[in-house]
């Protein structure tokens, strides 16, 4: 008989190079607001360019747990992540540049890494050893970092640390930078970024505080590996050189970033002095070919763009002293811009605060010189009479209007108030026991708010929602089943519901058990545009892929007749 053959079938071992995971933390030098956040992204989006993973971090240096508690005029817009974690903007650039989904995981503060070392000592995970500020924090910081990169499988790993090189509030995170770079040295860079002032009585750029940032840096015990100098004009090579020689790093390593007309010239500008290449260099890394044309084409096309678009803003949070504060928006911004330049428009922002229209309501009819009229999100009473107003003064000269979140609740009310003949019409949020509030808090909010929960306790993140046939909305995205970031505590009041639909808004999109109102419009038939949303859009709209309804907003605002 024939023995019976079996084929072997040889088990290939397969050599792949076991996944390095490489650092690269982002300090920032001299002063903060000089662009750290615009730069880890773009350093991000060239070297995603260059075929690596990327994945990206924030840390920043408060006590506050997240951002979610937060003035957005004192610390700019809170970010809600797809997971519902309320963050600091700068995570907004991290996902915008580089596509990106970031979790929790992403994000930390000095309270989040308190908070759970305390919790760890609690729960007795030290095993009765005495726990301290070194190394306990840092070694919790870079535990945290280590996670994320492994979670994320990336090949690099961008850190942006909080506030500027000096201040007492982050010393903890540069002592784990410099742990981190004593153990791995071939893994881990620095890159700080800097500020190189041209002072006017002198006309000439002054790098001393570059060298005094660096010299702060090197207290800490880090050397920076890179420098970024942000200044007015490109860096001459003089200057270049001086900053080399004085900070101790190459002069190749020093780069220019003078001001730019968009944030979105950044990584084409790094590519100039060939950054992307210099990082892989440093990091033992080979590159996988170069994809950065897209991007370059789109942001080319931008300054070319000749046509403008008015855009109104009607809020609050603007005002700071003497200065207009715009940071508290910045994703509604930016999602006005890349829907604008998909059109080859520029959008010209116009800030107005709603106060103006309580004290003066003859200025309501400056809307008119608009093409369109957005309401960002917002809470409290002060200042919602006069958005209400404007949103009337919009729905009746037909001026295109946009509503997110509150500007989505406070347009139900308008259209209440003035159509459909509920006169008391209001929100629980500012009439607590209104007889008619077309907009009530939603019932598990009731609870938390007795017992003053209010950290992270919103409806926070990503819902589902389904789109009514036909509508603006369902147009605008062209699929029936959508998925938006949320962050509120009110809702449409399910008892008005049939009223105002019969009066003629349309309820576009629903929560699928059809409970929650998402998206409230007004057919076109009526209006050119006239859609609020009860969820945030602007957070994920981006320069590569603009998000529908702004574009179809702006696409209304672009064929405004006056
Ligand atoms: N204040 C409103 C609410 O909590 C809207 C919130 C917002 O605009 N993000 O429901």
């Amino acid at each position: 008989m024939a023995k019976k053959k079996h084929r072997v079938i040889k088990k290939k071992t397969v050599r792949t190079a076991k996944r390095v995971p490489k650092y690269i933390f982002v300090v920032g030098g001299v002063m903060s607001g000089v662009g750290k956040g615009i730069t880890a992204s773009s350093i991000g989006k060239i070297l995603q360019a260059r075929g690596l993973s990327v994945t990206a971090m924030k840390i920043d240096p408060y006590i506050n747990v997240d951002a979610g508690t937060m003035n957005p005029t004192e610390h700019g817009e809170v970010f809600v992540l797809s997971d519902g974690y309320e963050t600091d903007q700068d995570m907004g650039n991290y996902e915008r540049f580089m596509g990106l989904k970031l979790t929790r995981d992403n994000y930390m503060t000095t309270g989040s890494v308190y908070k759970s070392v305390i919790e760890r000592e609690r729960n007795l995970e030290y095993q009765g050893r005495c726990v301290e500020v070194v190394p306990h924090i840092p070694l919790e910081v870079i535990g945290r970092i280590e996670r994320a990169a492994n979670k994320a499988r990336a090949d690099i790993t961008i850190i942006e640390v909080g506030g500027t090189i000096g201040e007492y509030q982050n010393i903890l995170f540069l002592e784990a930078v410099r742990m981190m770079k004593a153990m791995r040295p071939e893994d881990v860079i620095t890159v700080m970024v800097s500020y190189v002032p041209t002072p006017t009585t002198v006309g000439e750029m002054k790098t001393k505080p570059t060298q005094y940032a660096s010299q702060t840096l090197n207290s800490a015990g880090i050397q920076a590996d890179f420098i970024v100098a942000r200044a007015a004009r490109p860096l001459d090579e003089k200057r270049k050189e001086k900053i080399a020689t004085f900070c101790s790093v190459r002069p190749e390593h020093v780069v220019s970033a003078p001001d730019v007309e968009t944030v979105y010239d950044v990584p084409v500008n790094f590519e100039k002095d060939h950054l992307s290449t210099l990082i892989l260099k440093r990091l033992g890394l080979s590159p996988r070919g170069n994809t950065l044309g897209q991007w370059k084409k789109k942001a080319e096309a931008i300054r070319v763009a000749k046509k403008k678009v008015k855009i109104g803003i009607v809020g609050k949070y603007f005002r700071t002293g003497d200065y207009v504060l715009t940071d508290a928006y910045i994703s509604v911004i930016e999602s006005l811009k890349h829907a604008a330049y998909s059109l080859g428009a520029k959008p010209e922002l116009v800030w107005i605060d709603s106060t103006d229209y309580e004290k003066s309501p003859e200025k309501l009819k400056e809307l008119s010189q608009f093409d369109g009229v957005l309401i960002p999100g917002g809470f409290g009473a002060r200042g919602v009479e006069g958005k209400i107003a404007a949103i009337e003064y919009c729905r009746k000269n037909k001026i295109p209007y946009f509503g997110l979140c509150y500007g989505m609740q406070l347009a139900v009310i308008e259209f209440a108030r003035h159509v459909a003949g509920l006169r008391e019409a209001n929100t629980n949020e500012v009439k607590p026991n209104g007889s008619q509030n077309v907009i009530d808090i939603m019932p598990d909010q009731k609870e938390k708010l007795a017992k003053k929960d209010y950290g992270a306790t919103m409806r926070l993140g990503e819902y589902p929602a389904l789109l009514k046939n036909k509508s603006i909305a369902s147009e605008a995205y062209g699929r029936r089943r959508i998925v938006e970031r949320h962050r509120h505590r009110y809702e449409v009041n399910p008892k008005y519901i049939e009223r105002l639909e019969k009066a003629g808004l349309v309820f576009a999109g629903t929560s699928p058990d059809r409970v929650l109102m998402e998206i409230a419009e007004l057919p076109r038939t009526v209006h050119p545009f006239f859609l609020g949303t009860q969820y945030h859009p602007e957070f994920q709209s981006s320069l590569l892929s603009p998000h529908p309804l702004f574009v179809a907003f702006l696409k209304a605002a672009n064929e405004r007749k006056r």
